[in-house]
């Protein structure tokens, strides 16, 4: 039975890829923090077939423990502060947990796992406004604090790569989205938003920049990417991304249309401002979809589909 290791279990991302593994017979062990009210929602469907580990990036310690514990053929280094509006009020917090931590991974790795696969979750943030389409090819030139952090851990996993000879892969995703995103991300507010404006109420959207545009993808996907990255022939970095990109004022547009209603927007907000932003995001896949098979299926409008309509069931 092949054994891995998930950080950031509880996410979006790690429950997807705890769900993928499990169906295909993994043994896995899932990076826990303790938080005095768990959060094991996003775990549901697998609950009881996780083995659960306490631990935290910022404690080396604890990630040896669990390393050692779970001795995995495969780790995932899913865990993050993964929200780039935070990571300006708290830039310290960020680059110890996203940065450093996935160092603290590695090194655990290293001593403690002998052969072990890693797949290190970069993002398209690292990439800023370098211009559109990125690939693996394009300068990096981060924007915030989160994708200063996210791209130190991308070159601290290739360095290991190259230093080591480890397995360790680098993905480089781009937005991907789905019901079980965190609520500040701009898409599952909006969808939240369009729901209740659905149920007859009036909240008033507060939203930022209206032109942003994004490559947005569904999440279920992209952990298939990983997965795949660890079954390469060889360690390397691929970029994940359906191609596409929108707006903001479009996603708004497409969740009223898929709700049947419109609502209130004010743009502009300053609660969610942010002192510099990331204009363009569209992603090249072709070198994922040439070595590791892996194409997304869902576009933008099913996207949009699938995350109103969850809020629209979602009890509440
Ligand atoms: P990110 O790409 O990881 O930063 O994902 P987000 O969902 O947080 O933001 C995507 C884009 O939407 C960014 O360019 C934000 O500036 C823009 N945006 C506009 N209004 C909002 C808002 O109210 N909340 C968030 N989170 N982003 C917003």
């Amino acid at each position: 039975m092949t054994r891995a290791l998930i950080t950031g279990v509880t996410g979006q991302d790690g429950s997807y890829l705890a769900e993928l593994l499990v169906g295909k017979g993994y043994d896995v062990s899932g990076l826990v923090r303790r938080l005095s009210t768990p959060n094991l929602s996003n775990l549901g469907a697998v609950r009881g077939r996780v083995a659960v580990l306490d631990g935290d990036l910022l404690d080396q310690s604890s990630l040896d423990h669990a390393v050692r514990v779970a001795q995995p053929d495969e780790i995932y280094n899913l865990a993050a502060q993964s929200f780039v509006g935070t990571s300006w009020q708290q830039p310290v917090l960020t680059s110890e947990v996203t940065g450093l931590g996935a160092l603290r991974v590695l090194e655990a790795a290293r001593r403690f796992a002998d052969g072990a696969r890693v797949y290190q979750a970069g993002s398209s943030e690292m990439f800023g406004n370098s211009p559109a389409p990125q690939d693996e090819s394009t300068p990096f030139l981060p924007r915030s604090p989160y994708g200063v952090a996210k791209l130190a851990a991308f070159h601290f996993a290739r360095t290991y790569r190259e230093s080591y000879g480890m397995f360790v892969a680098n993905g480089i995703l781009f937005n991907h989205e789905s019901p079980r995103r965190g609520e500040e991300f701009v898409t599952r507010k909006v969808a939240a938003w369009a729901a209740r404006v659905a149920r007859g109420e009036r909240p008033v959207l507060r939203l930022g920049n209206p032109d942003a545009r994004r490559d947005w993808g569904y999440a279920p996907e992209y952990v298939e990417l990983m997965w795949r990255a660890l079954q390469h022939d060889r360690p390397d970095d691929f970029v994940g991304a359906t191609g596409e990109t929108h707006s903001v004022l479009e996603f708004v547009s497409e969740a009223m249309s898929v709700a049947g209603c419109t609502g209130p927007v004010e743009w502009g907000s300053p609660e969610v401002a942010r002192p510099a932003d990331v204009f363009d995001l569209r992603g090249d896949a072709s070198k994922a979809r040439r070595e590791l098979g892996w194409e997304p299926q869902t576009r933008f409008r099913g996207l949009v589909g699938i995350m109103v309509r969850a809020e629209i069931s979602r009890p509440y």
